[in-house]
């Protein structure tokens, strides 16, 4: 049985007793959630602490972002895999398309954030998806193919197993289009059979979210179809009343 996992992403939103306020409001509904659905949230890094001590006492899991390519040292600004992990927190997003488009990251450097979130113990949900040009132009599936054998083909089996993939269509993200439920099954069955030649029966056991203007009232269908084992969710997580609906979809 594959993890269901249903993810908010807050990006550069919510200050800190805005970000708290949130994570209570999330806390206090937590029992209406099906038990078999991990919520987790992914503040901003100056909201780990506080948001993880809300949370210790619930089953919501606790994610960063993103982390550091390298391990510690003079990175001015840079947040390493081990702080996030000495905070609590469970979960980093690695590769989300908002880095790759505007903080020039590559397959080069994820490799190595995500050797050092998985050498310390946090569980990567590692983005993919194509641009909009890319899509119209018929190219999505080799863009993904891409995004997957350079990052994810050099793990062995036993830290792929950590893995989440999330598959967000760029076009998507934060422009209330959704790919349709056909459109999105279509390419997380692909994802997970190039996944399947690579690592066998594992492929199965891997956790696939859709990500991209997610909201209560599509997650249903998107959450229906076969390959979809949940969302990661960006503006709809902002509210309490939507994450939780969006939870409830399963
Ligand atoms: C995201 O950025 O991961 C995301 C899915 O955003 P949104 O839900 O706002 O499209």
């Amino acid at each position: 049985m594959r993890k269901k996992i249903v993810a908010g992403n807050w990006k550069m939103n919510t200050t800190v007793p805005e970000g708290k306020a949130l994570a209570e409001a999330i806390a206090a509904r937590v029992k209406e959630i099906p038990a078999d659905v991990q919520l987790i949230v992914a503040p901003p890094f100056t909201h780990l602490v506080p948001v993880s001590e809300i949370l210790c006492k619930t089953p919501v899991a606790v994610s960063a972002q993103d982390c550091a390519d390298e391990p510690k040292g003079a990175f001015t600004g840079e947040v390493a895999a081990s702080m996030i992990a000495s905070v609590g927190c469970t979960y980093t997003i690695l590769g989300h398309s908002e880095r790759r488009q505007y903080y020039g990251e590559t397959s080069q450097t994820l490799v190595k954030k995500m050797a050092l979130a998985l050498e310390n113990g946090l569980k990567p949900i590692y983005c993919v998806g194509e641009m909009k040009d890319e899509r119209v132009a018929g190219r999505h599936f080799e863009v993904v193919k891409a995004q997957i054998e350079e990052v994810l083909f050099g793990l062995s089996a036993e830290q792929m197993a950590k893995v989440v993939v999330a598959y967000e269509p760029v076009w998507a993200i934060g422009t209330g289009l959704t790919a349709t439920a056909e459109q999105a099954q279509e390419i997380h069955a692909y994802i997970r059979g190039l996944l399947r030649e690579k690592f066998g029966a594992l492929a199965e056991e891997i956790t696939i979210l859709y990500g991209g203007s997610c909201k209560p009232s599509n997650a249903k269908e998107l959450f229906a179809c076969p390959d979809i084992d949940g969302g990661l969710i960006g503006g709809a997580s902002l509210k309490a009343d939507d994450f939780i609906a969006i939870a409830q979809a399963y």
